[in-house]
């Protein structure tokens, strides 16, 4: 049995999964996601992003296309369909199918809900951890509502390939004030020259992220020093350490900000304490 995808109520071969051409999520980007990292085939920080789509939908007035519990289930079993026990589960709603016309559908229409299920390499991605990433700078351009977890990333997609194009890993969207907001894909966090964790704070345009928050709650056990404070590429070039968070990366040392080594331009042993603890308590708590 080959990858299969969950499409508004079915399951259907991957290649050939379709969504209607008039889905405004194809059409206008007016959809949501969210991506669940596996371990051992079931879902980490379940609940979290559970709470952060229902959000994301309501701001955006869609509904829930179905219960969290019936939504569980369906994920578990696109999970189950394809095999796959180290990897991402991958959903998005749209606000439906309808004419073409900006606003919203004047009549009702149901959610589109399409689910895809890859595998990571778990051996790669750890290498990649030992040995950290590169990110470059770019200039924040994204809209104002970064909290709502929307398909609308083209400002990110056009950042992530600037990194690709500089052989880096991540791209740090950079405010006018100057100071990193978060990543294309993740969010930014740096140990600086006081030995202090530092991440953006939420009231900022950034996502929330969920691997953010549950390694606050590590961060607190381990008894360590945050603070919720912006930093700029200088602080990151000059601080002990950097990392990204996110469900695709984990933790993830970061070892150069624009070709300048952070720190010594190795992983730093804070980074690749969070990412043991961080992925020991994922797979304690997946679902
Ligand atoms: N910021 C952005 C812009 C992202 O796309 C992501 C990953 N979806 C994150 C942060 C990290 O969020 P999470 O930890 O919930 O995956």
């Amino acid at each position: 049995m080959g990858r299969v995808a969950y499409v508004n109520g079915r399951f259907a071969r991957h290649g050939e999964a379709m969504v209607h051409i008039e889905d405004r999520g194809y059409q206008l980007s007016d959809a949501v996601y969210e991506v669940w990292a596996l371990f051992d085939g079931r879902l980490s920080d379940a609940e979290g992003h559970f709470v952060r789509l229902e959000r994301s939908l309501s701001e955006l007035s869609i509904p829930m296309p179905m219960s969290r519990r019936a939504l569980t289930l369906v994920l578990k079993e696109a999970v189950r369909r394809n095999r796959v026990r180290e990897g991402l589960a991958y959903l998005q709603v749209s606000r439906g199918v309808a004419p073409r016309d900006h606003a919203f559908p004047k009549a009702p229409v149901a959610p589109s809900m399409v689910i895809t299920v890859s595998a990571v390499d778990r051996a790669a991605t750890e290498a990649r951890a030992a040995k950290g990433v590169g990110v470059v700078t770019t200039p924040e351009n994204r809209w104002g509502r970064c909290d709502i977890k929307t398909v609308a990333l083209l400002p990110n997609v056009l950042a992530k390939q600037k990194a690709r194009a500089a052989g880096a890993y991540e791209a740090w969207f950079v405010d006018e004030l100057g100071f990193v907001t978060e990543g294309a894909s993740s969010n930014a966090w740096i140990v600086d020259r006081d030995g202090r964790l530092r991440t953006r704070d939420t009231n900022a345009n950034i996502l929330r992220g969920i691997t953010r928050r549950t390694l606050m709650e590590v961060i607190a056990e381990e008894g360590l020093a945050l603070d919720e404070r912006p930093f700029t590429p200088d602080d990151a070039k000059t601080a002990r350490e950097a990392f990204i968070t996110g469900a695709g990366s984990l933790v993830l040392p970061v070892v150069s900000v624009d070709g300048t080594p952070v720190g010594e331009g190795r992983p730093g042993p804070l980074a690749l304490k969070l990412r043991r603890l961080y992925i020991e308590r994922a797979k304690a708590t997946a679902v």
